[in-house]
């Protein structure tokens, strides 16, 4: 809730406790939980899309199009202006002439109208940082070390997380990770690695990048889309999980990952023990705040922020996010014109190539970002046959799409150890791994003969046939169509999957025939999920 103080001429977002310092009459703004501050930048944009200077006034954003200047929430609609291509005739002026404000001194008299608010709000969130930290250090946890990080995007939230922590923690010296998706805005890139940098000398932030080319793959996948999101797996997770196994111990991951973002996350706890990537623990101080308490806090701690949120930017993340709103696509047709025309090539040729009547419609429409299955992929199928094999009453044949080498013995080691014997006529494997009892014993025997599409199984009696010969199949379907997309190498716990760097490779000093890597996948590899045949709706 958001309410407006006659006497102070500032909202207020704390009835109760503005009260006790304020004798002003308060009257309610908005029901809302939003309230950014409209930089410079943002005014210049706002002032050409109602036609008269606003830039000298003081604006604060109460989301859908609601603004609040002049003391009263005021409607700017720019849906109809950006359709109509408006906000090109003005791109170059704005791009040319960008002001950032530093000096936050003109935000100074909401901070002081919620002083007592915030104050309270920091106080909770370090203090829940640094029980976090107590706990898994002490007790139960003592053994496995835990060392806490921050997980920083560039973006407003993990910034605030990082001055929290720091502060909770008296330590400035808490490693941050920034995980880059290569997706990222140019001055995303600049804050982390200049401006953030120079007002934080002594954090030490660990880039983690992806190998993958983004562009490639979208080739591959078609551009994402709200349903198609396959780069969230490979461009966010993979790469953090590398960076991880060098920490001397695991990972007390803070976050900055609120409720009111989005209902997805809704039901996420405050500390999660388990996470896509295990040994380690997530901890969201900051999951009940709002909008507006972000903010504030940012002006109440006078910290800078990563310039695109001064461009009027809401949220600052992959650039061609198929969840970026409308507004974001007009500011980055505004501010990043090279990028987008990239980015039109590119959904252009999928239009094209996975025959749409209307390539323009399907771009400018934004059709591309609700689209569902029909990656642009030849349809394949992903089903492999499996015979009976005389060799013995359980023994099978599994018949494969692709010849087999020596590249296949990879995908054999989550089974357990690999004892080989080359023989004149084929490969003999043994597998031995420990059974349920905890016995280590011989569990099946393969037979490959390189050249060939076929492998034969023999499994040990006590063993679960279809359960194997299904196992084996995941494991087949990445050898045919893995492209080395790399989120193999984020499900394994123990760092042993290595797609990046040529093949798929499994270490086998690390891994532990755990077996997760298996079938994490639909069918066992996210391309088989994409060529299955799926309509388009
Ligand atoms: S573009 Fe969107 S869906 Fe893709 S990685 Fe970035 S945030 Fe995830
Ligand atoms: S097997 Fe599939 S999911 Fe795994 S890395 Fe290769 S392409 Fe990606
Ligand atoms: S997930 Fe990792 S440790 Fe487990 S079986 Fe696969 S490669 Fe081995
Ligand atoms: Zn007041």
């Amino acid at each position: 809730m958001i309410y407006w103080c006659d006497k102070c001429k500032e909202p207020v977002f704390d009835k109760k406790s503005h009260e006790l310092s304020c004798s002003g009459r308060l009257k309610k703004l908005s029901e809302g939980s939003i309230c950014n501050p409209v930089f410079l930048q943002e005014r210049k944009l706002l002032s050409k899309i109602v036609g008269r200077d606003l830039t000298d006034k003081q604006i604060w954003y109460f989301g859908s199009s609601r603004y609040l200047f002049d003391g009263e929430v005021q409607r700017i609609s720019y849906v109809e202006w950006y359709k109509n291509n408006e906000h090109l005739k003005y791109a170059e002026e704005l791009r040319n002439d960008i002001e950032v404000e530093r000096d936050y001194s003109a935000y100074m008299g909401v901070v002081k109208a919620n002083e007592a608010y915030i104050k309270g709000l920091v106080f909770e969130a370090e203090k829940y940082v640094l029980d976090t930290y107590t706990e898994f250090s002490t007790g139960k946890y003592e053994d496995n070390k835990y060392i806490p990080t921050v997980s920083f995007s560039g973006g407003k939230d993990s910034t605030v997380v990082s001055r929290i922590v720091r502060d909770a923690l008296q330590d400035n010296t808490v490693i941050h990770f920034f995980g880059d998706t290569t997706l990222e805005f140019r001055e995303t890139y600049e804050y982390v690695t200049q401006k953030f940098k120079q007002e934080n000398r002594m954090v030490p932030m660990i880039p983690s990048e992806t190998e993958n080319d983004f562009f490639k793959l979208a080739k591959v996948f078609g551009p994402p889309s709200q349903h198609e999101r396959w780069c969230c797996t490979i461009f966010k997770t993979s790469n953090l999980n590398k960076e991880l196994e060098n920490l001397p111990g695991n990972s007390l991951s803070f976050l900055g990952i609120r409720h009111s973002e989005s209902l997805a996350r809704k039901g996420y706890e405050r500390t999660q023990e388990h996470s896509k990537i295990s040994s380690q623990i997530n901890a969201m101080p900051i999951i009940e705040w709002t909008d507006y308490d972000v903010w504030l806090y940012i002006l109440y701690k006078n910290l800078i922020i990563n310039d695109c949120y001064q461009y009027g930017y809401k949220r600052v993340g992959c650039w061609c996010c198929p969840n970026n709103s409308d507004w974001s696509m007009m500011l980055t047709e505004i501010y990043y014109p090279d990028d987008m025309q990239k980015w039109k090539e590119m959904v252009y040729a999928f239009a094209i190539k996975t025959g749409k009547t209307d390539p323009d419609d399907y771009y400018k429409e934004g059709r591309w970002k609700t689209r569902r299955g029909a990656s642009g992929l030849k349809v394949k199928n992903v089903t492999i046959m499996d015979t009976a094999c005389n060799l013995s009453d359980t023994a099978r044949n599994i018949i494969i799409d692709k010849k087999l080498n020596i590249d296949v013995l990879e995908l054999l080691k989550p089974f357990g150890d690999l004892k080989i014997v080359e023989k004149k006529d084929a490969t003999y494997i043994q597998v031995y791994d420990n059974d349920k009892t905890g016995e280590y014993r011989k569990c099946f025997e393969l037979i490959i003969t390189y050249g060939t599409n076929v492998i034969k199984v023999l499994p040990e009696e006590r063993i679960d046939v279809t359960n194997l010969v299904n196992r084996i199949k995941c494991q087949m379907r990445k050898y045919q169509f893995c492209i080395r997309c790399s989120a193999c190498d984020s499900v394994c716990p123990h760092g042993a999957i290595d797609t990046i760097h040529g093949k798929y490779k499994i270490d086998e000093a690390k891994c532990q025939h755990c077996k997760k890597c298996i079938a994490k996948f639909y069918n066992g590899c996210i391309i088989c999920d994409k060529v299955a045949g799926k309509k388009e709706s």
